[in-house]
Formats: C-alpha cells, structure tokens, sequence
C-alpha cells in the first residue's frame, strides 16, 4: 500500500505551493526510504512551477524541492550502502536506466530515462516524480548520497543542488590556484561557486547587477566585486577571466561576459536555459578560440565527490531555516533577487 504524506504542492499553473498530501510507492529491493529533515529552495523550483520552461507534460501536481536531506527510515531487501538512521541526500535525480553509455559513465544527468527528483514520470511504472517540500520520500539506493559527519545538516541541504550544478563546471574547466574565475550572479548558485572556487585556491570575481551584495561578496570568497551594469567596470575585466560561470536564471545580455575571457577561456551557462538575446557576437569566440557552453547539475559519483570534498573543506551553503508557512515570501525574494543564500524549509513544520 503507498503511503500518505503531508507535503507542499503546486496545484495548478503558475500557482505557488500550499498544503497537501502525496502518496509514496511501498519500498521496491533497491529502494531506500528517508524521513525528509530540511529541503533547500533551488530558483529552479520556481521556474517549475511558474512554467517558465515550458508545459509542463506531466500536469499538476508539482511537489518542488530537490535539495534533500534527512535520515533513513526503511531500506528494500536488496540496500546494501544504506542502514536505518544514517544521514543522507537527495539531488536532482532519483533513478536512471542504469544500463546505457552515459551511465555508464557516471553521467546519469543524459541517461534518455532518468528520473527527475520532481516532474518526472518514474521509468519502471510511469507513475509521476514528487520533490523534496514533503515528509517522506522513496529512492533508488544508487541515487542516495551519503552526507559527511561534520556538516550540519540543514546547510549541507544546499550542496545538493547549488553545490554540484558550480561545482562541475569548476571542475571540468579546471579552476586552480592561478586561475581567475569569474562568477555571475549572487544568489544560491552564485554564492556556492564563490567558496567552492576560492576553496579550489582560484583568485574569484562576482559580477552582480546589485551594489548592496559587495561585502558578502568578499566575505564569500570574492577577491573583487564588480558592477555588471557598469560599462566602464566591464570594460576593465576584458580580457581576464580564464573560467566564468554565469547562474542569472533570466535573459540577459553573455557578450560583455565573453569579453571579459581570455583567449581560449570559457563562458559555462547553468542559469538560464533558452534564446540569448541580444545575439551573442561570435567574432570574439572565433578570433580568440573562446568557449561558450553550459552545464547541466552533475553525476551521482561526482556529486558525492563534491559532498566530500565539501566535508573536507568544510565547505557549507549560508542558509536562512524557514518554516514551511514561509515559502511564499521566500518565492517572493528569489524572484525579486535580493538574495545571497539558500532558503532552506525546516520540513518538521509541515
Ligand atoms: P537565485 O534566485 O538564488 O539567484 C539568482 C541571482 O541572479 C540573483 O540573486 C541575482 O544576483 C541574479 N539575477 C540577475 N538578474 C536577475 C533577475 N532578473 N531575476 C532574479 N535574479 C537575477 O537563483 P539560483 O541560484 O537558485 O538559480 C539560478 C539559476 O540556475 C536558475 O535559473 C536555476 O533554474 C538554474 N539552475 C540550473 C541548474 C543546472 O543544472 N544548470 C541547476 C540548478 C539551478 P545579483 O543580484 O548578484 O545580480
Ligand atoms: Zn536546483
């Protein structure tokens, strides 16, 4: 028999999540089963239940949250990494074929049939993925990550998300003591890939539109703070920056962005998925062999890799703990963007 749980969800286009209830599939052999602690609030959430990507195919409704943490309740027969109590996570997916050359490559984030954590439909019974603003919720052991004893747990909840989608690029394009990164945007992508590249020993920049977020900015990891909308700040950056990862989840204008590279450097988008507007030049790209590109969250191995990585560092999100009659305030201020944390809900006040 599924189980009934509280949970907070968005019952019809556009509309914010409120109080409701969920049910949750009866343990399969490799399923784990987490009695869920906190929940971070990911931009992403909102773009979901707003439908700024599109239909939603699936319909309503949409339990958002994919920024999980909590302890285990209950393993299948089959769980073997897992036992009852221990203090795990749960990102952006919660099952993938398993089987094909992307997985098989430790690369679940392109399998043609993973399961999102929300607005999925779930691969072996069709039936629909629910998120993280809930009590309980049921996941393949595979896609279960273990949390590092010294992190608290409300603001590890961040990592799950925010952390792995900055912390991928910054890999892949190999932020290093000698390398200048520039970040764009300080929300909670943003402010994540500030520590995450100082703790990679690189020397850190924060474009922001917001003159108010300097001093966090420093206080993050920034070594600079520079005004995006500033001409003549960005006419100082070109030319410098070997890495920038660009988190603003809305359309704006990457060219100044590409100048500021150096030749051979790259642009890596992980905030905004859709037309660039105006249209990005490509002489600069071409003339300087200059990448543009974009990165989609990261692999379970490589999640936990971050995990610990973020254990060894102790590296954690800067949280504001809500409880769960605040979401829609919370909404309010991300879509206004006048913040430099992650909201996490306190998943006990459902
Ligand atoms: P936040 O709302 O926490 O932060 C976004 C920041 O972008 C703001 O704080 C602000 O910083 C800046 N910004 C610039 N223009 C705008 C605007 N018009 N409206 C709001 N903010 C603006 O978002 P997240 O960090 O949670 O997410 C960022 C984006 O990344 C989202 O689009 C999300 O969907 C996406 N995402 C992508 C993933 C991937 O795998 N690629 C995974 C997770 C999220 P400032 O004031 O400093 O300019
Ligand atoms: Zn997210």
């Amino acid at each position: 028999m599924p189980t009934k749980v509280k949970c907070l969800a968005s019952l019809e286009d556009g509309k914010f999540p409120v109080p409701s209830t969920v049910d949750r599939r009866d343990l399969r052999p490799d399923d784990v089963e987490i009695k869920i602690l906190y929940c971070g609030i990911c931009h992403s959430d909102i773009h979901h239940v707003r439908g700024n990507w599109g239909a939603d195919g699936y319909g309503y409704p949409v339990v958002p949250g994919h920024e999980i943490i909590g302890k285990v309740f209950r393993v299948g027969t089959e769980v073997s990494k897992f036992t009852v109590g221990d203090s795990v996570g749960v990102g952006c997916m919660v099952d993938s074929c398993q089987t094909c050359p992307t997985c098989n490559n430790d690369r679940e984030q392109y399998c043609d049939s993973t399961t999102f954590t929300y607005g999925s439909l779930d691969r072996r019974d069709g039936s629909r993925s629910y998120g993280g603003y809930t009590e309980m919720i049921v996941v393949t052991e595979k896609f279960v990550l273990s949390i590092p004893d010294n992190l608290d747990l409300a603001a590890a909840a961040p990592l799950l998300c925010a952390g792995i989608t900055t912390y991928s690029p910054l890999r892949r394009w190999g932020a290093h003591p000698g390398s200048k990164v520039g970040v764009v945007g300080l929300g909670g992508l943003g402010h994540m890939a500030l520590k995450l590249a100082k703790a990679m020993g690189a020397d850190v920049t924060l474009f922001s539109r917001s003159h108010g977020k300097a001093e966090d900015a420093k206080r993050l990891g920034a070594n600079q703070f520079l005004i995006s909308s500033d001409p003549e700040a960005m006419k100082a950056a070109a030319g410098q920056f070997d890495l920038i990862i660009d988190t603003v989840p809305y359309k704006h204008d990457v060219n100044p962005y590409v100048m500021a590279l150096v030749p051979e450097g790259s642009l890596v988008l992980v905030g905004y998925f859709g037309p660039l507007e105006p249209p990005v030049n490509s002489a600069p790209l071409v003339l300087r062999s200059q990448n543009l590109a974009g990165s989609l969250i990261g692999g379970i191995k490589e999640t936990q890799e971050m995990l610990d990585f973020c254990g060894h560092h102790k590296i954690m999100s800067d949280i504001k703990v809500i409880d769960a009659q605040e979401l829609n305030s919370a909404y309010e201020s991300l879509l206004k963007g006048d913040v430099m944390q992650r909201f996490v809900i306190d998943i006990t006040t459902l």
